[in-house]
């Protein structure tokens, strides 16, 4: 079933919440009005009541009934405020009544009937309504009864008014308010409308693509950017991956057509034992090549989706460069470079992969002996300092240019094609390493000077067991070089 637009629910929403708003107020404003209209009648009628009370005092105490009855039609009977106007005596005697009250009230008429006693609201014959106040007067010996009433036809007029302008009022302010609300959703909403048509529109072949820049400051402008920075990630890792696999198969390429023409000039005509043997070691050590490179492209791969995790341990550093320094001795030996081992006497630990780090290691020497000419210097250097032992590899090979040296790290860039197609590299011993040394907290510096050669280095948090340890005097005795 299809749902409701968002902005109708809104606008719904809010047109219940604002009329439900708009009653509570309304209500609140008609009470308060009608309370205090009726508090001022009933003010008025107690002051007059006060009047009746303090005219009574002032009366002299002896006078008789009839003598009391006349001062008060003296005092009251051409008064007009004083309309509705009733006296008793505590015995029941009329003492006074107004005209209005005979006439309209003509049931009281008998003396000593209230004609509105127990009554706060009475309407008159013409069904006017009245606000009644009867009051009990005790004077000395003698009690009286005064009641006294007003029209409050006036409260209820106003009342009645104020009614109109919300009732004019009320639907007015509601149909701008759903109509103001109905417009700001549907602005807000055509913005989100226009974001989900661009990102429907977005797939692998127009990665490039942006979602439109919105400027409103808000909620949608942050939306589009978060989703516009999304889109530029997925955009560079897609690039890189297409990049890779282009890369990736041009360099297996080569390698494959090498051993297929080796084997086809092979089998053209019948050769000899000798020649035959001599195209296999060709092939053969393409073959060999062509296996270290699907290797490194595993490794990469699985770097990229995150498959491959190394696990740091604490290992005994000084130990392990020992034994890769080991195994170097020969292969240096063979392409006839001096390779110097300078490394502290004293043990330190990090915390390291093993393997990855032998892996490091291995490439940067292997890297020393292809750009190292023959007659050329190796070293293998260990430096221990206070928090971390550096590890360098150095030699006195052909050097890089300084504009390579920001992309030596790239995946497959090769500082001379040519040259290194003949040393086989394929440009990912690099990024490799930098990978490896990244996932030990720390990074591959190269320094170097064409034509004198380079220095590649990295450096590895100690592992303390004693942190109270004097780092100083130790030190002098840990760098001497074996
Ligand atoms: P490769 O397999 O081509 O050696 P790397 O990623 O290990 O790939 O190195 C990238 C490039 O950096 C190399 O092609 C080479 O041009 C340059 N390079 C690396 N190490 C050295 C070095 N010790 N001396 C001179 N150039 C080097």
């Amino acid at each position: 079933m299809r749902q409701i637009p968002i902005r109708v629910r809104l606008t719904a929403w809010y047109v219940v919440v604002f009329s439900l708003a708009l009653a509570a107020l309304g209500t609140s404003v008609w009470m308060l009005v009608r309370q205090r209209l009726l508090a001022e009648s009933e003010q008025q009628l107690q002051e007059r009541a006060a009047t009746v009370e303090h005219f009574l005092a002032a009366q002299n105490q002896n006078l008789t009934i009839d003598q009391i009855r006349d001062e008060l039609r003296e005092e009251y009977e051409t008064e007009d405020q004083v309309a509705w106007l009733q006296i008793l005596d505590q015995n029941g005697n009329w003492l006074f009544r107004s005209h209005s009250m005979e006439q309209f009230f003509p049931a009281a008429s008998h003396p000593g009937k209230l004609a509105l006693r127990g009554k706060r609201w009475q309407a008159d014959a013409n069904h006017q309504r009245l606000l009644v106040l009867e009051k009990p007067i005790i004077l000395g010996r003698r009690q009286y009864t005064v009641e006294t009433a007003s029209f409050i036809d006036g409260v209820y007029r106003s009342l009645k008014e104020l009614e109109l302008v919300f009732f004019w009022l009320a639907p007015g302010f509601m149909l701008i308010a759903a109509l103001g609300s109905y417009f700001i959703s549907k602005r807000a909403l055509a913005t989100v409308d226009a974001i989900t048509a661009t990102a429907r529109s977005i797939s692998d072949r127009n990665l490039d693509a942006r979602l439109p820049l919105i400027r409103s400051g808000d909620e949608l402008q942050r939306l589009s950017e978060t989703l516009n920075e999304m889109l530029e990630r997925i955009e560079r890792s897609f690039e890189r991956t297409r990049r890779f696999t282009a890369d990736a198969s041009h360099e297996l390429r080569t390698p494959m057509s090498l051993i297929r023409t080796e084997a086809e000039i092979a089998l053209r005509k019948t050769r000899t034992a000798d020649e035959y043997r001599q195209a296999l070691t060709h092939i053969l050590s393409e073959a060999e090549r062509t296996s270290v490179l699907i290797e490194s492209l595993l490794t990469l791969a699985r770097t990229d989706s995150g498959a491959e995790l190394l696990h740091l341990h604490p290992l005994m550093c000084v130990a392990l460069l020992r034994t890769v320094a080991e195994d170097w001795n020969p292969v240096f030996a063979e392409a006839q470079l001096t390779f110097d081992v300078a490394i502290p006497a004293a043990e330190i630990r990090v915390n390291a992969d093993e393997s990855a780090l032998r892996r490091v290691l291995t490439l940067l020497l292997d890297n020393a002996r292809k750009y190292t000419p023959p007659g050329g210097r190796v070293v293998l250097r260990a430096q221990i300092k206070p928090d971390e032992i550096e590890i360098s590899v150095e030699d006195s090979g052909i050097g890089i240019e300084r504009e390579d040296l920001a992309h030596i790290f790239d995946r497959f860039y090769r500082v001379d094609k040519s040259r290194s197609r003949a040393q086989r590299g394929a440009g990912l011993g690099l990024s490799l390493a930098q990978w490896i040394a990244m996932q030990h907290h720390t990074e591959i510096v190269v320094e170097s000077t064409p034509g004198q050669g380079s220095r590649f280095s990295f450096a590895l948090a100690r592992l303390r067991t004693n942190p109270s340890t004097d780092i100083h005097s130790d030190l002098s005795e840990t760098n001497k070089v074996l």
